[in-house]
């Protein structure tokens, strides 16, 4: 019997803190700027865990705020000055939202540690486990790679550059991540077999799974409060390193051939 050649299977990978730590990095900048404004305001935070004190007023903005994460930087500040001064962090959050926090910090401080903040998130992210083995492996297999990601496609491939992946991966497609983006890839390379792989289970598992895709979690360091639980999203894999992906693809490949 002769043998059916396949064609490779399409691996899609999402980029921030699937494939190195932007998180990290925003942790960092994070840690860097409470510092900052603990001087500036005079007084230290009491908080057993900095960054999470930190991230509660940041996700309390985030929520609120029209941009989302991309808040401008000086209204967690603000906020943050409000919470050392004995402020719950909820009401610290809002009442900065809204301007009518206490300015605890003078304008021109503000904007000098405003600009520290954006100087240390512009740091190379570190990348993450198994990252580089796992691409390997997978330029090995015939594997049709492709990062598919909502941030901005310069920024991915400036960052894959800096840290010498960009030659791991066939192309950089942004986009949305919904079902029909995933769909209208497949229809165009013509591949049957599709993996996602990603570390966030609304954004990354939920939709590829949606259009048919095997989902692979690789969760990371930090989850924002309000994302759905595992169990309801039901990846099906979950991996502690990247290096488990290869292995994934491969057997579900020899499952399908019967190989
Ligand atoms: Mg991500």
């Amino acid at each position: 019997m002769e043998t059916r050649r396949q064609a490779p299977a399409t691996v899609f990978l999402d980029a921030d803190n699937t494939l190195w730590d932007t998180d990290g990095v925003f942790a960092a900048a994070q840690l860097h700027l409470l510092a900052a404004v603990e001087s500036a305001a005079g007084r230290q935070s009491v908080a057993e865990d900095r960054l999470a004190f930190v991230r509660a007023a940041d996700q309390r903005i985030a929520e609120h705020h029209h941009a989302g994460l991309r808040y401008p930087p000086r209204l967690l500040i603000a906020a943050l000055a409000d919470a050392l001064h004995g402020e719950d962090v909820a009401r610290a959050a809002r009442l900065a939202l809204v301007g009518s926090g206490k300015e605890r910090i003078a304008e021109d401080v503000m904007g000098v540690i405003e600009a520290a903040y954006f100087s240390d998130l512009g740091h190379a992210p570190a990348i993450r486990p198994g990252v580089e083995a796992g691409l390997l492996a997978l330029e090995a297999a015939g594997c049709n790679v492709l990062i598919i990601t909502e941030a901005a496609r310069a920024k991915v491939e400036r960052t894959a550059k800096r840290l010498g992946l960009d030659t791991h991966f066939t192309r950089i497609v942004e986009g949305a991540k919904r079902p029909d983006l995933y769909r209208r890839i497949l229809r165009l390379t013509g591949t049957r077999e599709a993996f996602m792989v990603g570390d966030q289970l609304d954004r990354d598992i939920a939709p590829a799974k949606a259009a048919g895709l095997e989902t692979i979690y690789f969760p990371g360091g930090f989850q924002p409060r309000w994302l759905p639980a595992v169990g309801k999203v039901g990846p099906d894999y979950t991996i502690a390193s990247f290096a488990e992906v290869p292995d994934i693809v491969l057997a579900e490949r020899r499952a399908i051939t019967g190989s």
